[in-house]
């Protein structure tokens, strides 16, 4: 049975992948800030699947210590990690002049020094076993601007070209770096903008609609597999066609 880490798992994407991984019988550590959200829903899937293994590790994926723990308590209950998924992030907005410094460092530190020490922290053990999957959530605000966003962008634009070197210093060792870059999803986080802003991005698709979190686990859990063997350091966008086009939309 394989293994794999989550992070943000007790909501929206993570929480979506932590299912997708389930029913195809991994065994899952579900790791989120949230201690009450988190394990009330790791104990409801543990019930919903109990051919698999599934716990909950309270965890801050922007503090040192805590990540430690993570990996230690991953790697006792379980041995080998087979994948990590840093997925938890945060979001604040504002144009650079609106963002107080002090939400500034939150956001790189949730959203991108989570990444340092996840890999920091789970690597090692990839490296001595020779196989691993890396898989980070990075967005399309990352990929190109986006107004009144420009703290997420710059950490999210930092994710992804991370994942180009985590891909080159780690391949020789069989491990796989990729990022899913996730248009407007159907999360929480999303959730939090007011009906006219979600108007705005739906008439933005090609296909009038948001992007789901269950399709982001989908895309997710291919990376995870052999399937997706020969594909390493690529941002992989699943946006129902959001920003592919130069020309306001007609
Ligand atoms: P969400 O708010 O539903 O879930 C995020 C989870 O991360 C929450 O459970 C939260 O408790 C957890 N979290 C936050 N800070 C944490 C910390 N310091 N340590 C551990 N856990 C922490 O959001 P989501 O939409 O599912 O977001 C998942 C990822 O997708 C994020 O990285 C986000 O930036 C990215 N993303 C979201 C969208 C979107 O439209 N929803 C688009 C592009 C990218």
């Amino acid at each position: 049975m394989k293994t794999v880490v989550i992070t943000g798992a007790a909501s929206g994407m993570g929480l979506c992948a932590t299912k997708k991984f389930l029913r195809h019988n991994w065994q899952v550590v579900m790791a989120d800030f949230d201690e009450i959200n988190g394990q009330k829903k790791a104990d409801n899937l543990a019930t919903e699947f109990p051919k698999t293994k599934v716990i909950f590790k309270q965890t801050d994926v922007s503090d040192e210590q805590s990540v430690q723990e993570l990996a230690k308590f991953s790697q006792d209950q379980f041995g080998q990690i087979d994948s990590i998924i840093n997925n938890a992030g945060i979001f604040i907005g504002g144009a650079v002049h609106e963002i107080k410094a002090s939400d500034w460092d939150r956001i790189m530190n949730v959203d991108v020094k989570s990444i340092f020490l996840m890999t920091k922290n789970f690597v090692p053990a990839m490296i001595k076993q020779k196989s691993g999957v890396i898989i980070n959530t990075a967005s399309v605000s990352g990929l190109m601007g986006d107004y009144n966003m420009a703290a997420y962008s710059a950490a999210k634009g930092a994710v992804v070209n991370l994942v180009k070197s985590m891909a080159l210093d780690y391949g020789k060792y069989g491990i796989r770096v990729n990022n899913v870059a996730p248009g407007p999803t159907n999360t929480p986080m999303f959730q939090k903008n007011p009906q006219s802003v979600i108007d705005k991005f739906v008439a933005a698709s090609p296909m009038n609609k948001i992007v789901e979190p269950e399709d982001i686990a989908d895309m997710m859990y291919f990376l995870a597999t052999d399937e997706a063997k020969s594909i390493t350091g690529q941002n992989i966008p699943v946006t129902a066609g959001f920003g592919i086009y130069s020309s306001q939309p007609q």
